[in-house]
C-alpha cells in the first residue's frame, strides 16, 4: 500500500528545516470573515476552559470544527493570527532526522487539532514529533460540520513544507462515541455514518492509516460482537479506496471487545479485504490487558504471541504509554515514559526491536501540570522531552551507566503514584472479594466499559 520508500522519507526530514515563521504567514493567508471572528472567539474560550481539564492529552475536538467556512475568502490576517496564538505554542524542541538514527523510528504524540485538522502538523513541528495524531473532528459528538475546502488545503500545503508523509506517520484517533459492535440498528447506523466519515475526511487530506477502538459487545457474545464489527468494516472499506483501519488493543475486560490478541485475529479474520485492516499496539493498554513488556524476555514473549496469534504484518502503529497500573490490572491510566510500571526497559526494547522501525509511534502520556495559580496547564515540553529521550534509547546499551541512570530517576520519579495505584487496586481485589463473584460481575462490567472506551488519556 505505502510506496515512498522510508530512507527518501527519512532524508526528507533531514532535510526540513523547522521555523514557525512561514507556519504563521501561511495560516495568517487563509481567509476569515466576520461570521469567523465570533468562532474564532469562541474557539478561545472553548481553548481556555479545557485547560482545567486534566484527562485527555489533546484539546476538545470541537475546536477542530471551528474551520473558516469554506464561503469565506476575504483576507483578515489579524483574526486568523488570534486563533493562531490560543492554539498553538512555541516550538520546543527541532525534530531529529530520522536518517540520523541507528534505527528508523518515527516518534511524536496525540497533537492538538484545535482551530482546524491543518494546525496539527504545527502542533506536531513544535515538539519535535515525527509521527503524530489527531483527532479529525469532535470526539464526543456526534455531528460536525464537513471538513472545509480551505483546511484541506491548508493541510496539505503543511504537509508538503514540514515533509510528513501522510501515508506513513499520521495516524487520527476514532471518535470515543463509536461503537462498530452496535447491535440496535439505529445506533449502528449511528456509529458507522460517524466512523465512514472519518474514513473519508482520512482520503480528502491524504492520511493511509486510521486507529479506533474495536467496540464494545453491550451485553452479546464475543464473537457476535466481533462479527458485527468486521461486517461494519467491509462496508466502510467498500465505501472508501485507501484508508487502512487499526484496531487499537485495548485494556479492560468484561464487554470490551480488543483486549485479547484473539480478538483482534477473530475481527481481521472477517474482514474481507486484508490489506485494508491492521493493529494499533497500545503498551498501556497491552501490559494492563496482561502481556506484559517489561524485560527483553517478555517484550520478546509478547510480540512472539502477537505474530502467531494475529500476524506481525498487521502491525501497523503503536501507542507509547507507561502504565500507572500494575500488570493485568485492567487498568487504563497512562503513566509518562519511565516512570510507571513499565518502566524504561519495555521502552528501550520497543526501540531497538527492528521489525517496528517505520511505524508511527504515538505518546499519549500526560502532561497536564498545576500551575502557580493552582490552575492546571499543558506543559508540551514533556512530550517534546519524551520524544527526545525515546530517540535517545535507539542504539543505546541497557547495560550502560547512562541507560542504569535514566531507568532509576525516572522510576523514583513516579514511585509514590505508582503506590497510590497500586493501593486502590488492592483495596478493590480485597472489596470484591468480600462482596463475591455476583455483585462483582455485575457493578463492575458497566464501569469498565466506561473506563476502556473513554480514557486513552486516563480520564479514570
Ligand atoms: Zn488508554
Ligand atoms: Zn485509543
Amino acid at each position: 500500500m505505502v510506496r515512498q520508500s522510508a530512507r527518501k522519507v527519512a532524508q526528507a526530514m533531514a532535510a526540513a528545516v523547522e521555523s514557525k515563521t512561514p507556519v504563521a504567514r501561511a495560516v495568517g493567508a487563509s481567509g476569515a470573515s466576520v461570521k469567523t471572528k465570533a468562532k474564532i472567539e469562541t474557539t478561545k474560550t472553548k481553548v481556555s476552559k479545557r485547560k482545567t481539564t486534566p484527562s485527555e492529552p489533546e484539546l476538545n475536538g470541537e475546536d477542530v470544527e471551528n474551520i473558516s467556512p469554506a464561503e469565506d475568502k476575504k483576507p483578515a490576517p489579524k483574526k486568523r493570527k488570534t486563533t493562531k496564538k490560543t492554539a498553538e505554542g512555541t516550538l520546543l524542541a527541532t525534530r531529529t532526522a530520522v536518517a540520523s538514527l541507528k534505527r528508523e523510528m518515527h516518534i511524536g504524540a496525540h497533537v492538538s487539532s484545535a482551530g482546524g485538522v491543518q494546525n496539527s502538523i504545527e502542533n506536531a513541528t513544535h515538539i519535535g514529533a515525527n509521527a503524530f495524531a489527531l483527532f479529525l473532528k469532535s470526539q464526543r459528538k456526534w455531528t460536525s460540520p464537513p471538513l472545509a475546502d480551505e483546511a484541506k488545503t491548508q493541510f496539505h500545503a503543511m504537509l508538503k513544507q514540514h515533509s510528513y508523509d501522510a501515508r506513513k506517520h499520521i495516524l487520527p484517533h476514532g471518535s470515543y462515541l463509536v461503537n462498530l459492535a452496535q447491535a440496535d440498528e439505529a445506533k449502528a447506523t449511528q456509529a458507522y455514518d460517524n466512523f465512514l466519515d472519518d474514513l473519508q475526511r482520512c482520503e480528502a487530506l491524504g492520511i493511509t492509516l486510521y486507529n479506533f477502538h474495536p467496540g464494545s459487545t453491550g451485553g452479546a457474545t464475543m464473537k457476535e460482537a466481533c462479527g458485527r464489527i468486521a461486517a461494519q468494516l467491509n462496508r466502510a472499506h467498500k465505501a472508501t479506496e485507501t484508508v487502512v483501519t487499526l484496531l487499537e488493543n485495548m485494556c479492560g475486560s468484561g464487554n470490551v471487545v480488543g483486549s485479547r490478541f484473539e480478538e483482534l485475529r477473530d475481527i481481521i479474520a472477517l474482514v474481507d479485504d486484508k490489506a485494508r485492516v491492521g493493529v494499533c499496539i497500545d503498551t498501556c493498554h497491552a501490559f494492563a490487558a496482561g502481556y506484559d513488556l517489561r524485560t527483553p524476555a517478555a517484550f520478546t514473549k509478547t510480540m512472539a504471541e502477537f505474530d502467531s496469534v494475529v500476524g506481525m504484518k498487521y502491525l501497523r502503529a503503536f501507542h507509547l504509554n507507561d502504565s500507572k497500573a500494575p500488570f493485568g490490572s485492567h487498568r487504563d491510566l497512562h503513566a509518562n515514559i519511565g516512570t510507571g510500571c513499565l518502566g524504561l526497559r519495555a521502552f528501550h526494547s520497543i526501540m531497538n526491536h527492528e521489525p517496528l522501525q517505520g511505524l508511527p509511534m504515538v505518546l499519549e502520556t500526560p502532561i497536564d501540570e498545576k500551575g502557580p495559580d493552582g490552575k492546571t496547564v499543558e506543559n508540551k515540553q514533556i512530550w517534546a522531552d519524551e520524544i527526545k529521550l525515546l530517540e535517545s534509547l535507539v542504539g543505546m546499551d541497557a547495560d550502560s551507566a547512562e541507560f542504569k541512570e535514566k531507568e532509576k530517576e525516572l522510576n523514583a520519579k513516579g514511585a509514590s503514584e505508582r503506590q497510590k495505584i497500586q493501593e486502590q487496586v488492592d483495596k478493590k481485589a480485597e472489596k470484591d472479594a468480600k462482596k463475591g463473584t455476583k455483585g462483582k460481575a455485575k457493578g463492575r462490567k458497566s464501569k469498565k466499559d466506561e473506563e476502556s472506551c473513554d480514557s486513552c488519556g486516563e480520564s479514570d
